[in-house]
């Protein structure tokens, strides 16, 4: 929240939240900085790609990194090792910019793997520097003078990107490992060099059993610009079709060899392709085969030298997060579901741990539309409840996509809903208590029981704001540190 005595927004500095203001810290200008940070990120970018081309041979350096790449992506199934996503986006995007670069100019004698991990080092510098520049563009962040360089510090917008993406299992290693000890036999079953078909899962069955791990890819690696550059080209495979099985069948129809790529002719890459997708050389060229004529799609299966490289793990780790995109409308009832789940279950759940009376889903018989998602009691207490199933999505780092999000939580309360731009109107939250503190009776409650009604909102992910016109606003995860009023009572 902001500063109490002058209400400027805090900052955070070394974990904790401070007043810049309050505390003598110079905040630097933003218009100024951003132009700083934007010539920052540009020469790092062309340094980074002045020394590519001076280097390194250009197939010799693709061939490496799609090996590396496979490497990481066997990694991370086999050792459960947590799931470095600047690492892979790195990976990914080096072996997509160097394809899309003509010229290069080789230097004899280097070892190409050391080469390689400095260049995904320098990579990932580069990376953690523009995705700086977006972050405080979009007003997440904020830039003061250390050792006379430009330091960007988060400020208290980008702390609830941040418990989300905590509460989201995204940059909580352990977390990570935990799961993927969880679906490591299911896993091994799919990616096990066997058609497919032996194991029985329909994308809804995926969908369901895999949901977090589907959803976590989905929003990590699409979280901005930078990921989408090359991600977000994983849609493309909606044009000839491709679902997620099919891509693991093509895949699984090559051996996998435990100390390099598998590789194969383009002759019988097209006609394999055909095979499996039923796609003309056309098609496969433009959609499946990466190389520097065909640029437009995903680096899956890249033509290095005359031969088309397979990546098995590379290709399984796309294979879940396909499920989000091919099957966005699957994915999207499953998250529905979920949201149903924690109006029902988990809220109430969270009250009762912490000694509350938790009444779900109220409806008043004569107005059916004014529903109410719980009441809570506790003591001479009484809220109104409003749950939100609310979860990340991609591009969460964006100046609208969390505006919408205020928007909608203020909808609540005003009792305006938002589709696309359109609103709507929708019994408001502050008419629901008005409406409870009149007609208690009618579900057996009294209203002389009662000293306090009021409204909350309870969200899955932690909310850009904590309270708007007297209502409180807060994630599920902190419903014991604001409700619990055990210890104020004994
Ligand atoms: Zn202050």
């Amino acid at each position: 929240m902001p500063c109490p005595k002058c209400n400027s927004l805090l900052v955070r500095i070394e974990e904790s939240d401070i007043c810049p203001n309050c505390s003598g810290i110079v905040l630097l200008d933003r218009k100024a900085t951003v132009n700083a940070l934007g010539t920052n990120f540009k020469e790092v970018e062309s340094a980074l790609s002045s020394l590519l081309k001076n280097r390194v041979e250009k197939n010799r350096i693709l061939k490496e990194l799609a090996w590396q790449r496979e490497k990481f992506s066997r990694d991370f199934f086999s050792k459960y090792q947590g799931f470095d996503l600047s690492g892979f986006l790195s990976l990914n995007l080096l072996i997509f910019r160097i394809m899309k670069e003509p010229y290069f100019n080789a230097k004899k004698d280097i070892n190409y793997s050391i080469e390689v991990k400095e260049l995904v080092n320098a990579f990932k510098t580069f990376i953690q520097t523009k995705s700086q520049y977006l972050l405080f563009e979009q007003g997440l962040f904020e830039a003061i003078r250390a050792d006379d360089k430009i330091q960007v510090i988060p400020n208290e917008h980008y702390l609830s990107i941040l418990n989300t993406y905590e509460d989201n299992d995204i940059w909580a290693q352990s977390k990570t490992e935990e799961r993927i000890k969880e679906y490591k036999t299911i896993f091994d079953s799919i990616i096990r060099n066997q058609p497919l078909g032996s194991v029985s899962y329909t994308p809804e069955e995926f969908v369901d059993h895999f949901y977090s791990v589907i959803s976590q890819l989905y929003c990590s690696l699409l979280r901005n610009e930078i990921y989408d550059e090359v991600f977000g080209l994983i849609k493309k495979y909606v044009e000839i079709a491709l679902t997620p099985s099919k891509l693991m069948d093509f895949v699984n129809s090559y051996q996998m060899n435990e100390n390099s790529l598998a590789h194969t002719s383009v002759s019988e890459f097209i006609s394999i392709a055909k095979k499996h997708f039923g796609t003309e050389e056309k098609k496969t060229r433009e959609l499946l085969m990466f190389y520097e004529n065909s640029t437009g799609n995903f680096p899956m299966f890249i033509l290095i030298n005359g031969r088309v490289y397979i990546s098995h793990r590379t290709a399984f780790l796309v294979y879940i997060l396909m499920h989000a995109v091919i099957y966005k409308d699957l994915f999207n009832k499953e998250t529905e579901k979920r949201s149903r789940e924690f109006e029902r279950e988990e809220v109430r759940k969270s009250f009762e741990d912490i000694g509350w009376t938790y009444s779900p889903n109220r409806t008043d018989k004569k107005n059916q539309t004014l529903e109410i998602d719980g009441i809570a009691t506790f003591d001479r207490q009484m809220l109104v409840i409003e749950c939100k199933g609310w979860k990340l999505y991609p591009f969460y780092e964006y100046k609208n996509r969390q505006n919408y999000f205020v928007r909608d939580i203020k909808g609540i309360v005003d009792g305006e809903k938002f589709t696309d731009e359109k609103s709507t109107k929708i019994p408001s939250l502050t008419e629901k208590i008005d409406f409870v503190k009149n007609h208690m009776d009618v579900w057996g409650l009294s209203p002389s029981d009662f000293d306090v009604v009021s409204g909350a909102i309870i969200m899955r992910s932690y909310p850009p704001m904590s309270e708007y016109k007297g209502i409180k606003i807060l994630c599920i995860k902190e419903i014991p540190r604001i409700f619990d009023l055990r210890k104020g009572l004994s």
